[in-house]
């Protein structure tokens, strides 16, 4: 007689500090991670924060200096390679000290006027860095770049909003963009807590979440670690 497996799938917790903390602040954040002792199976799940440029090289010392179990990643990259580009951080940069870059969040579409052609060139910079994109999508029709692996499907309404989106809802978008885009893991993103997050990760399609305003806390981050 033949046994079916169950697949069981890697989740992919990733926290998005915005423009928040100082290097004090995230050296107390990743302290308490420190003292809390965080286990995490990595077979079946990846923690992985993205703090801003600023803190990257400190907190990467201090994750390796206590061989915390989380990876880092940054929350935006180059288009372009090493060169006269005034303010930009380029891909070889990142890979330096992190792993991951998110790419194409709506805040970053919207504050910044991000073009979808623009997104294609940050996602082609990250691939030729030994990068992972996380690349935002708002909805089932936002154009994904070739070579993503990672997508975060974060509706607009449920940002910071308090408001998420159904896992219903999530799951049937993570479902069409893992068949029309052959999209290995798409996340949920948007008002992701310690309390709503195993709704989300045990839908059939959802693969982990990106979080927001929750990942500023470690106690809450931890929680959502937890209960994924
Ligand atoms: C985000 O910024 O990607 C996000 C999902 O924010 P929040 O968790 O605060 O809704």
């Amino acid at each position: 007689m033949d046994f079916i497996v169950p697949h069981m799938k890697k989740l992919f917790l990733i926290a998005n500090w915005k423009s928040y903390k100082t290097t004090p602040e995230a050296l107390r954040w990743l302290q308490t991670i420190n003292d809390s002792q965080l286990t995490i199976d990595s077979n079946n799940k990846e923690a992985v924060v993205c703090p801003p440029f600023t803190l990257l090289a400190q907190m990467n010392w201090f994750i390796k200096t206590n061989n915390l179990p989380i990876k880092l990643g940054a929350q935006d990259i180059s288009p372009f390679g090493e060169g006269a580009y005034t303010g930009e951080v380029n891909g070889k940069q990142i890979k330096e000290i992190a792993d991951y870059a998110i790419i194409g969040h709506s805040e970053r579409r919207n504050n910044f006027s991000e073009s979808d052609e623009l997104l294609d060139k940050k996602v082609q910079m990250a691939l030729q860095s030994g990068l992972t994109s996380v690349f935002c999508i708002q909805n089932e029709k936002t154009p994904v770049p070739q070579g993503v692996t990672v997508v975060a499907y974060e509706p607009v309404f449920a940002i910071g909003s308090g408001q998420p989106d159904t896992p219903e809802s999530a799951n049937r978008v993570a479902e069409t963009v893992k068949r029309e885009h052959q999209i290995p893991s798409v996340l949920y993103g948007g008002s992701v807590t310690g309390e709503n997050v195993h709704d989300f990760t045990q839908m059939p399609s959802i693969d982990g979440v990106l979080v927001g305003g929750a990942s500023l806390d470690a106690k809450k981050f931890m929680r959502i670690i937890e209960n994924s």
